[in-house]
């Protein structure tokens, strides 16, 4: 494990490749965040107009419960009336739906959440059991892998968590009734690229239990994970938020090693690297592993809930446990993968990452370490930097997308998460597709940054 923070990062070989991927993304595509279309312009247009972003985003988060005519139109007039930076098309139009009184509203209240759910669909693979199979095997056919996630998380009764593990039941009996008609990716056999099980799914602790109870998350996890086993799947534990974290290294552990569950090896943790605390938490788990003689396996992120940790930190009058640097969190990450990758031999990693510096570090010291391509992939979430995702397909192959599943109601709290992290100023994606970056700055080492 020492040894992973003292190697030096493959620079050149990481610019080459980066700017390979960035070749391969093209210049014409960098105009913007995907294929163009109207929820691309939206979101365009939102980063130039910060306030109106942040109106805009809790306008489509309110949509669901806003269902009469009346809530709707009070709606509207409080998130687009009044204000002089909104575009003149809407003004116009919330004015003449507002004039018009409950006709107007009718008829532009469905518009709306039609608009607004073609844009959670974006980001969601299906609402439905048949839909969400039949979209994951069309991915498949685009040569992804996918793991698949029900929305959902922070249960608030029994009857919540129950019903979170019976929907993950009942898809994962679906995906099994067809997974044989999927061959495997790029090998061609039974399993992805030779060693990767085709089902793949992914939990949140939160959504199982109320109040983080870790007897009961054990017991529910362990309902998906046997139920997974029988499949010959991978179950991943999603990382949330802090007050979680010690508990959610515990479940990983006692799922690994309860003997009902055999010596099933896919069975990975999400670990965060915006958190201080990660680095040794990485290395006691890595020990954990080869003193328990198992094999283990780390999806590496950088964290979802920066804002949030900040926030509860300040209002405690405590240091963040956050980094509170940008560079940090980046150079972070690429000491946690170097730290992964020299123990390749017990621990799979699975790169999470939408930045193309960070992805790249993590291939070439892949590639510098000598680990074998089955020890290592690549993770993005469904709808997101899609044009990154082909050109790893092509760079890299290995490339597995994380999809959510779910209704809309419950989608419109990720569908804002995500705009949210698409526009934000210290986003990536908003650099990567930003026509006037700099290759150079996008690819900058996050280390030298910090002196
Ligand atoms: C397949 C997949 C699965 C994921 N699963 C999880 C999960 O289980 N748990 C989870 O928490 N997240 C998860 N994420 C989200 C992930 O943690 C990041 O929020 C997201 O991917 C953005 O990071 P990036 O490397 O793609 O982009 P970048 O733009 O390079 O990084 C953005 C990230 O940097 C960090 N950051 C932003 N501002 C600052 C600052 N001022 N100081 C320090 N750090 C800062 C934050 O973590 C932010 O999310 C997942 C992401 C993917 C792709």
């Amino acid at each position: 494990m020492e040894a992973g923070v003292n190697m030096t990062m493959p620079d050149e070989q990481i610019l080459a490749r980066g700017r390979e991927l960035l070749e391969l993304i093209g210049s014409a595509s960098r105009s913007g965040f995907g294929r163009g279309g109207w929820r691309d312009w939206l979101l365009n247009w939102s980063m130039r107009h910060e306030r109106l972003k942040r109106r805009m985003f809790s306008f489509i988060a309110s949509l669901p419960r806003a269902d009469t005519p009346q809530a709707f139109g009070a709606l509207l007039k409080g998130s687009f009336t009044g204000h002089d930076d909104a575009p003149w098309l809407l003004r116009v139009a919330v004015q003449l739906a507002c004039f018009t009184g409950s006709f107007g509203l009718r008829m532009l209240q469905p518009m709306v959440r039609r608009r607004a759910e073609e844009m959670a669909r974006r980001f969601i693979i299906g609402s439905t059991q048949a839909r969400t199979v039949e979209n994951l095997a069309r991915l498949r056919r685009r040569g992804f892998a996918f793991t698949l996630d029900v929305l959902g998380e922070s249960a608030r009764s029994d009857v919540e968590g129950e019903r979170y593990v019976r929907t993950y039941l009942r898809l994962l009996d679906s995906l099994g009734a067809v997974q044989n008609d999927w061959s495997g990716l790029v090998s061609g056999g039974q399993l992805d690229w030779g060693a990767a099980p085709r089902i793949n799914v992914s939990i949140k602790p939160s959504a199982l239990a109320v109040d983080g109870d870790l007897s009961t998350m054990f017991d529910r996890a362990g309902e998906i994970y046997q139920k997974v086993i029988g499949l010959g799947g991978y179950l991943c534990i999603d990382m949330e938020s802090l007050d979680l974290k010690d508990a959610t290294y515990e479940l990983y552990r006692r799922l690994r090693t309860d003997k009902r569950f055999g010596d099933w090896p896919h069975l990975g943790l999400a670990v965060q690297s915006y958190l201080r605390a990660t680095e040794s938490d990485l290395a006691g788990l890595l020990d954990w592993a080869r003193t328990q003689g198992v094999c283990i396996s780390v999806r590496l992120v950088k964290g979802a809930y920066w804002d949030s940790e900040v926030a509860a930190a300040e209002a405690r009058g405590a240091q963040p446990p956050v980094y509170t640097v940008k560079a940090d969190t980046d150079a972070a990450f690429e000491r946690a993968a170097v730290a992964i990758l020299q123990n390749s031999d017990i621990c799979h990693l699975a790169c999470a990452s939408h930045n193309i510096r960070s992805v790249c570090a993590v291939l070439e010291t892949a590639r510098a370490l000598g680990v074998p391509e089955n020890r290592c992939e690549f993770q993005l979430i469904y709808g997101m930097a899609e044009l990154l995702g082909e050109a790893l397909l092509q760079s890299a192959q290995r490339v597995r997308l994380y999809c959510p599943h779910g209704d809309m109601l419950v989608g419109m709290a990720y569908l804002i998460r995500r705009l949210q992290e698409n526009t934000s100023n210290e986003s990536i994606l908003r650099q990567e597709f930003d026509p006037a970056a700099d290759p150079a700055d996008l690819l900058a080492n996050p280390a030298s940054e910090l002196f």
